[in-house]
């Protein structure tokens, strides 16, 4: 029997748990014997008593960590490595390509390394990608974080006191965080514009309800492999950049989400841009992390420039915690499903899915 274990998270501000009693007792009906380090899931609301009524077993961290197969969501802190045994599979947002050292010392364990934010983005994948899942968080909060900054409504308001007019907003960037940004904006009534540099995504973005913009910007060339963005050269930057000036400069609410795997977020919006934006409009930059497709941008950090609010918030999907880790949950849940053999969990490098997981 395959014994999976579920640490609590100690990277400071990490709410989530990778695994919640829902999928527990999935996998403890596929004959998986789970361990859960007490409080796990207290900071997303998921309750010890829930794990085993769920059929999970509570332990410290080291009973966590015994385990063939242990998950988490971020990759362990440097004092949790000690407790990683060897022979067993860590499934975590390990980061291979941040802190490739940081993984060393537990390679050096013999501790086998599936990184969550490798599983291909196929459509039999789908229901493993941890990196949609949360990014549908990261799109939905960023909405509320730019309604909750903004001294107005989004909705347009009919009342005794007047008409209000509906909150204009911009989406940049409409993969999985940007459409569910656009979604968002949409339900709470403002009026929504967007723009991608990938021409398939004007159906999903019009589907939605809000207008796409600036298409003759997106061309087909833009596209790689897999359906992700390619990066654009410094001119194309700047002549899109030019195109959306005008676009900017209307908006109550501009919400960037723009990236390109493995490399520096593409800057979509000049300090120049800001200044021409009225006070009290608010900008939120999901793609802080990776620098920020606003130039003037601080990531962990709101800044104020003439009146207009820069966001950049960092773990948006942990500060929805609950949801997030019930949906962090069932991806995880599904991958440990698909690599069960005979009650066992295999890492078989050969999977489609799995292999390019390895980290190596
Ligand atoms: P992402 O987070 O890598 O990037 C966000 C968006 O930014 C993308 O839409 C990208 O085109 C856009 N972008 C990049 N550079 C830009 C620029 N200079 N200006 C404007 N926009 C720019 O994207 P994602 O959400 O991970 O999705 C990327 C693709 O992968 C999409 O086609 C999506 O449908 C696909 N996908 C497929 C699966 C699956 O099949 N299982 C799962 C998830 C995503």
């Amino acid at each position: 029997m395959t014994r999976l274990g579920v640490p609590r998270e100690r990277t400071p501000g990490e709410r989530r748990v990778a695994l919640v009693p829902e999928s527990v007792a999935r996998l403890v009906k596929l004959g998986v014997a789970v361990v859960v380090e007490r409080g796990a899931g207290e900071s997303a609301y998921f309750a010890d008593a829930d794990y085993e009524r769920a059929g999970a077993t509570l332990g410290d961290a080291a009973a966590a960590w015994a385990a063939d197969v242990v998950v988490k969501v971020r990759r362990p802190m440097a004092d949790e490595d000690a407790l990683a045994r060897e022979g067993a599979v860590l499934v975590a947002l390990l980061q291979p390509h941040q802190s490739p050292e940081a993984l060393a010392a537990l390679a050096a364990r013999g501790v086998t390394l599936l990184a969550l934010e490798r599983v291909p983005r196929t459509t039999r994948a789908q229901y493993m990608d941890i990196l949609s899942s949360q990014a549908t968080v990261v799109g939905y909060k960023a909405v509320l974080l730019a309604a909750g900054a903004l001294p107005k409504f989004l909705p347009m308001l009919t009342t005794a006191a007047g008409t209000i007019r509906p909150a204009r907003t911009l989406v940049m960037g409409a993969g999985v965080a940007g459409l569910q940004a656009i979604a968002t904006a949409k339900r709470l009534g403002a009026v929504v514009s967007a723009f991608d540099v990938r021409p398939a995504v004007k159906e999903q973005v019009e589907s939605l309800g809000a207008k796409f913009v600036a298409a003759d910007l997106a061309t087909a060339e833009a596209e790689a492999a897999g359906g992700y963005a390619r990066e654009q050269s410094r001119e194309a930057q700047e002549r899109t950049m030019e195109a959306l000036r005008r676009h900017v400069r209307e908006m109550d609410v501009v919400i960037t989400t723009a990236q390109v795997p493995g490399k520096a977020a593409p800057r979509l919006i000049s300090a120049q841009m800001v200044r021409e934006m009225r006070p009290g409009s608010v900008i939120v930059d999901v793609a802080a992390e990776s620098g920020g497709n606003c130039e003037l941008t601080k990531p962990g950090e709101t800044i104020n420039v003439n009146g207009v609010r820069i966001l950049g918030p960092l773990d948006l999907a942990s500060s929805v915690p609950a949801d997030a880790s019930q949906m962090f949950s069932r991806n995880v849940a599904n991958l440990v499903e698909h690599m069960l053999k005979d009650g066992q969990v295999r890492v078989d490098a050969a999977d489609e899915i799995v292999g390019p997981m390895i980290v190596k």
